[in-house]
């Protein structure tokens, strides 16, 4: 049997290794744009903020491929699909031939302008390098210059908040939303969020766009809609998008991501998605969803390879993520997308330092965004699993 997986992330890893324990004689080729063996996108704030060596955000060693007898072909691009004669070809000319295919490619990062010198996107270790390396110069500048920006309001948007904190660089946040998370935290958890970032020196500028970074050959202002802005570092988070012209092109229903069924299966016979692209029927809360989550494209690379070996396996899992911003902390349970609720519940106030919003469709709890009330985590994770009817409780 031959499997070709395409994306070394998380996803495709899990994949590769379970696939590996299933079938021990059976071909196993990891394909990857990225040059790297797999390491841990969740560690890299820590490598920035200093508290993680970076190797220590590797997670497989080189021989680690060798050893399970992986084939690792990275710092290559699949660019097509044959879905027909079960052939992927690559940048460079190989074409490797599958009986099975997943394809774990996840999505490329929104640029905003070009790589002008001083903006910073966060994806990819090398990415955390250049950051890194930003950081270090703009610390070096006199006070008047040593100011950074953030665009965007979601969940790398805050993670440079916490960069700019540590090294107190003070900064303004230019978001389209009036709260954070695409607009999922309500109105008192973003007063608590608020409150905490804006005593660290930053401002937060709900509701406003950003038209144009500008700079001779590097980065000086801002432009918005709420005025100019002067600045030497920017640090852009304004999400991730799949390039789904290769699974179009080979006969893939897409959406947002790549659609599948509970089982992870495409519509077309052989080929898989999981992880950040997939766009899989969730059972847990009644529809398709994508998923921008590290264990979630764990246990689906897990899944999936069940299901890609014979062994037809559903994936079902109660999601969930957890951020800390300038020492709140904030998790997301379960679907918190607020225009898939019918009805929301708010536990706590900002009055009393922890909110808990509770997101309901059909009568049942489907997902709840938590700040500072962590205590409530266990409670609402099970009342999803077990799909339990809002009034019994
Ligand atoms: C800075 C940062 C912090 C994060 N923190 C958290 C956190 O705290 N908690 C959490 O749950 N999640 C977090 N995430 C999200 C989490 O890392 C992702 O959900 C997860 O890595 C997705 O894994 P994946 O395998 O689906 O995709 P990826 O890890 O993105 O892997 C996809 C791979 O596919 C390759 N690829 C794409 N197209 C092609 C092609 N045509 N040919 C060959 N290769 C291709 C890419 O190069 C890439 O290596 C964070 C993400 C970042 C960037």
């Amino acid at each position: 049997m031959r499997y070709v997986i395409i994306g070394g992330g998380i996803a495709g890893t899990s994949a590769a290794e379970e696939l590996r324990k299933i079938d021990p004689d059976a071909e196993v080729t990891i394909v990857s744009m990225e040059e790297h063996r797999l390491y841990s996108r969740v560690l890299l704030p820590r490598y920035v903020k200093g508290s993680l060596p970076r190797e220590r955000c590797f997670l497989k060693t080189e021989a680690w491929y060798e050893d399970q007898n992986i084939e690792r072909v990275f710092g290559v691009r699949a660019e097509s699909i044959d879905a027909g004669s079960k052939t992927v070809s690559l940048s460079g000319g190989r074409k490797l031939k599958f009986d099975k295919l997943l394809l774990a490619t996840s999505g490329d990062v929104l640029t905003f302008a070009d790589r002008m010198h001083g903006v910073s996107y966060l994806r990819t270790i090398d990415d955390a390098d250049h950051l890194l390396q930003l950081l270090n110069e703009c610390d070096a500048l006199d006070n008047e210059r040593r100011r950074a920006g953030i665009i965007g309001g979601s969940f790398i948007a805050v993670e440079y908040l916490n960069f700019f904190a540590q090294r107190n660089i003070p900064g303004d946040l230019f978001m389209l939303e009036e709260t954070f998370f695409g607009g999922a935290l309500d109105v008192e958890s973003f007063a608590i969020l608020r409150s905490r970032i804006e005593s660290e020196g930053a401002k937060l500028h709900p509701k406003s766009s950003v038209s144009g970074i500008r700079g001779k050959g590097r980065v000086e202002e801002v432009v918005t809609d709420k005025g100019n802005f002067s600045l030497s570092l920017i640090g852009v988070g304004i999400g991730i998008r799949a390039d789904h012209r290769l699974s179009r092109a080979a006969g893939l229903n897409v959406n947002v991501g790549i659609v599948t069924n509970e089982f992870l299966e495409t519509n077309v016979p052989d080929i898989y998605a999981a992880g950040d692209v997939a766009e899989f029927y969730d059972t847990l809360v009644g529809r398709h969803v994508v998923v921008g989550n590290w264990l979630n494209a764990q246990a689906q690379g897990k899944t999936v390879a069940k299901t890609v070996a014979g062994e037809r396996t559903a994936f079902s899992a109660v999601r969930a993520y957890s951020t800390n911003v300038c020492g709140v902390e904030v998790i997301f349970i379960g679907d918190t997308d607020l225009r898939h609720s019918q009805r929301t519940l708010i536990r706590g106030s900002a009055e009393e330092g922890g909110v808990t919003q509770i997101f309901i469709r059909d009568d049942r709890i489907v997902g709840a965004t938590l700040v500072n009330r962590n205590a409530d985590r266990a409670m609402i994770t099970e009342t999803i699993r077990e799909r339990v009817l809002a009034a019994e409780i």
